[in-house]
């Protein structure tokens, strides 16, 4: 590319942008004026945060809908559908003809691969994907949606096979089990009927705001009865060995810390006070009906965001609950307890968390201080082997299963890096920082699993450790 073309590219790449920007922000603000007449002469600083709201909810449709415009009838969309429903058919063969899984984890294992969706990027207008529904070369699993979504930029581009072989792997990892055992848990349970009724569903009475509070450190003792799936494979996983115990006072610790850093964030935003005030100032001086009263999930953009087992939500609900039925007749005393006994509720919560994630947990405090290191990624890549290596032997052709996995591989493909220059220096290098997938190198190897070679025919020339169920 010549000097010219390059600038001429950036032109176009610039005028493509601003047409899109200006077409999405022209509609959004027709739309937003049908419903509020005078909209459009509010201005951005003196927008009330309703109206703020539903612009964004409009937004988030739009682009929902030109996502689903875009791919829902393309060809390599219906691939990426075709493939989906190959790859799961395959994952349950594999998972059925497993020996060494237990009858109940076999069992757990097929039901949770049945419920898993493919969702069209971009189509889910609660879930802010970025540019996955225009070139982004990437794909996901979201753990409480349980949905994949692979990003345009990837399945126009390369095959995804090995891809989605993954992502759905992770809907039986550790994280997702975790997540499915909480949901079910009393204290789950708990908090989202708490959420039910400080939202509007049900109804909300200080009766059983009392009675969840005096259960709740029983219940909380649940969480730690978890016991992880295949607890071995997931060990020998691990990028690295981890201490033995987490210490009480180190957990105490760390709960202590982040909920604090939770709370002071939403103090800094305003957000407690929000919640306590009836009505909200306007800039010409008069008031407007506040949304947010009494109503913590007003706070999120969608209700459905309001997920009870976030940190930030059910300390909300906490706050909103206790504030509710306080009968402290000072403002300002009301209002601080209403916020300690919400710290010292969620503080209790994180710490049970925490110990219930011990030394799997993906948080950068535990996996820095040696307590933990992740598996899920590499579980992700060992299981979807063993499912992309079946799709691979129903080719016969060797020659072409081999294109075939290169195919699927080729973002692997290592650039020029300074990496590559200092192999070993780059290794001390990541032991700083936590990357829960294994180094490029090291994934490309650890992806030549034994059932992947034999499909391929081909022989190791290096030494890595397979993981075996
Ligand atoms: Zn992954």
């Amino acid at each position: 590319m010549t000097l010219k073309e390059r600038i001429e590219n950036m032109r176009h790449e610039e005028e493509i942008d601003s047409i899109w920007n200006l077409a999405f922000r022209e509609t959004v603000l027709t739309k937003m004026e049908k419903t509020v007449p005078g909209y459009a002469k509010i201005k951005e600083d003196f927008m009330p945060l309703e109206l703020k709201y539903e612009a964004q909810r409009q937004r988030r449709s739009l682009l929902s809908k030109v996502a689903k415009a875009l791919w829902a009838n393309h060809e390599n969309w219906k691939d990426v559908e075709a493939k989906f429903d190959r790859v799961r058919k395959t994952f349950k063969e594999v998972i059925s003809g497993q020996k060494d899984l237990g009858k109940e984890v076999k069992a757990d294992w097929l039901a949770r691969i049945d419920s898993v969706k493919l969702m069209i990027p971009g189509a889910d207008p609660e879930v802010e994907t970025g540019n996955c529904f225009k070139d982004e070369s990437n794909a996901y699993y979201f753990r409480d949606k349980n949905y994949v979504t692979v990003c345009a930029g990837d399945f126009n581009s390369e095959e995804i096979e090995q891809t989605l072989a993954h992502e759905i792997s992770h809907a039986l990892d550790i994280g997702r089990s975790r997540y499915l055992y909480q949901l079910h848990s009393p204290v789950g349970a708990g908090l989202q009927d708490l959420k039910e009724r400080s939202c509007g569903k049900k109804r909300f009475t200080c009766d059983q705001w009392n009675r969840t509070k005096a259960q709740f450190h029983d219940h909380l003792k649940y969480l730690l009865t978890f016991e992880p799936q295949l607890e071995d494979f997931n060990m020998c996983l691990q990028d690295k060995e981890v201490k033995d115990k987490i210490p009480d006072d180190y957990l105490a610790r760390i709960a202590k810390e982040d909920v604090e850093a939770t709370l002071s964030d939403l103090a800094r935003r305003n957000v407690f006070l929000r919640i306590i005030s009836p009505e909200l100032p306007l800039p010409n001086g008069k008031a407007q009906k506040n949304p947010l009263y009494m109503n913590p999930c007003g706070y999120y953009l969608w209700e459905t965001q309001a997920q009870p087992l976030d940190e930030d939500v059910s300390l909300l609900l906490f706050f909103t609950a206790e504030y509710r039925c306080s009968k402290e007749p000072d403002r300002g005393q009301k209002f601080k307890n209403a916020i300690e006994i919400a710290k010292q509720l969620q503080t209790a919560l994180a710490k049970s968390t925490i110990a219930m994630e011990g030394q799997f947990s993906g948080r950068y405090r535990l996996d820095r201080d040696g307590y933990s290191s992740s598996p899920t990624e590499r579980f992700a890549d060992n299981l979807g082997q063993m499912v992309f290596a079946k799709i691979l032997n129903s080719e016969q052709d060797v020659r072409k299963r081999r294109a075939r996995y290169l195919a699927n591989n080729a973002w692997l493909c290592r650039k020029p890096s300074i990496q590559q220059l200092f192999p070993s220096e780059a290794k001390v290098q990541r032991s700083y920082y936590v990357e829960p997938h294994s180094e490029t190198n090291q994934r490309q190897k650890e992806l030549l699993t034994d059932e992947i070679r034999e499909s391929l025919h081909c022989k190791r020339d290096f030494e890595t450790n397979q993981c075996e169920i």
